[in-house]
């Protein structure tokens, strides 16, 4: 089963209706990408029984595996084990392994519910391979037709479906069908998507077979690039050569995201960090004390949102306030030098900005934002212009900030801001 074809069916009105966000189905995406398989279709019905027969029945016409999500529950609604057995034509037993287990977690959680509710969830169909629950009560399902294809039932409760995934189904979809294709995931900051692209592809003629895929967030790229699982080698080149050409825009292979790379560069130099925050009010130090282990580094933070704290507590001038305002080059530049020799520590970071929605003016619109570095007595400020919400203003204003930081303290000169005249001051 090369190229195997899955869907995933997720059952549940209060995903259709916005009550539940449909966390799972992200969740299956991204652990099946991960392993190289991929999610061919992903539909969502309501809880009825007619819904969820003609799902699976036209959806298996097409699939090699379906996946159901939900409706394995003890409730009138959760109807997905009969309908789906009645689909493929098997037939449901008491299972009582499956009863004593339930029986069990039951009891060690001194919880007591009706017995008709715990064979509900006990009912087995003819054939089919029981996934545990070690974090709740239904267990999982693995049906196969009398076509060979299968449907795996796992139940909604993202507690209980991550586990029971990661440990007995992703193992056994191993075991039966190779991945479709191989990849290698290059993290690629402060360079435009548009620009990586053309970059990335006109290197990649050179290593047939590889092919890229990109994901784009605020002021960050991941590039996927993807090949046959025959061709390791030519995959593992492309890489390399990819990085080379983007150089310190990559992402270091051991660091899985910004702050983590932030906090690489500066363990590696044993340096601290201090930060100082308008705008994004902590937005940076939340972000870089994400990552375990920061403390080693991370000396503290201002949350200077008012100027009487850019003022008494970072020492910015009274004079530079005034004459330049709060959001200008030369506060930032003040508010990073300030925050330094505050904490005593060899780099900082610290922004200044309009967030919105309100405040802006024709010579200072919302979005405008500058961003300054420190590495020691060298100070960089950068200007910016940011599209969009007070909350994608705030997001890109610390994803920047920490690009920012660590290309300074790499010692390289990061590639102009986008959207933005940038302008540098020592
Ligand atoms: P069920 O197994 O259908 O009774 O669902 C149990 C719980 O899991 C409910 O709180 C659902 O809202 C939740 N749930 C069901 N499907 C999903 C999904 N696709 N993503 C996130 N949560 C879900
Ligand atoms: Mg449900």
């Amino acid at each position: 089963m090369s190229g195997v074809q899955i869907h995933v069916l997720c059952i549940g009105d209060e995903l259709l209706s916005g009550n539940t966000l449909n966390t799972n189905l992200a969740f299956l995406g991204r652990s099946l990408a991960d392993a190289g398989y991929r999610v061919r279709r992903e539909i969502c019905i309501p809880d009825t029984p007619e819904a969820i027969e003609a799902a699976v029945v036209a959806e298996l016409a097409e699939a090699d595996i379906v996946i159901t999500i939900g409706g394995l529950g003890p409730t009138s609604d959760d109807v997905t084990r009969p309908v789906v057995a009645r689909a493929l034509g098997l037939s449901l037993r008491l299972d009582r392994g499956v009863l004593r287990e339930i029986q069990a977690y039951l009891s060690r959680r001194n919880v007591r519910v009706p017995s008709h509710a715990i064979e509900t969830q006990a009912m087995v169909p003819e054939g089919a391979l029981v996934l545990p629950n070690r974090t709740g009560t239904a267990p999982g399902l693995w049906c196969v037709a009398d076509t060979g294809k299968a449907v795996v039932m796992l139940p909604g409760p993202p507690r209980e479906l991550r586990p029971m995934f990661l440990e007995s189904v992703l193992p056994r979809l191993r075991r039966l069908a190779p991945p479709d294709r191989i990849f290698r995931i290059l993290k690629v900051c402060g360079v435009p998507e548009s620009t990586v692209a053309a970059r990335v592809e006109a290197l990649l003629p050179a290593f047939p077979g590889v092919s890229p895929a990109y994901c784009a967030k605020p002021a960050e790229v991941a590039l996927r690039l993807c090949a046959p699982p025959d061709r390791g080698a030519v995959l593992a080149a492309a890489a390399d050569r990819v990085r080379e050409e983007l150089a310190d825009a990559v992402l270091p292979e051991d660091a899985p995201n910004l702050p983590a790379a932030v906090g690489k560069a500066l363990r590696e130099r044993a340096w601290a960090l201090a930060t100082a925050e308008s705008c994004t009010a902590g937005g940076i130090a939340a972000a870089i004390t994400d990552v375990p282990g920061a403390s080693s580094y991370f000396a503290g933070g201002v949350v200077a949102y008012s100027n009487a704290v850019k003022l008494n507590v970072l020492g910015v001038s009274g004079a530079t306030l005034h004459q330049f305002g709060a959001v200008s080059a030369e506060t930032v530049a003040e508010m990073v030098r300030g925050v330094r020799r505050l904490l005593e520590v060899e780099t900082a970071v610290a922004v200044t900005g309009i967030a919105g929605p309100d405040g802006g003016t024709p010579e200072k619109p919302v979005g405008l934002v500058y961003i300054a570095t420190a590495v020691r007595d060298h100070v960089r400020v950068r200007r910016f212009l940011f599209p969009g919400s007070r909350e994608n203003i705030r997001l890109r204003t610390v994803t920047v900030a920490l690009n920012d930081l660590r290309l300074h303290i790499l010692g390289t000169v990061g590639d102009g801001p986008s959207g933005a005249p940038g302008s540098a001051r020592p």
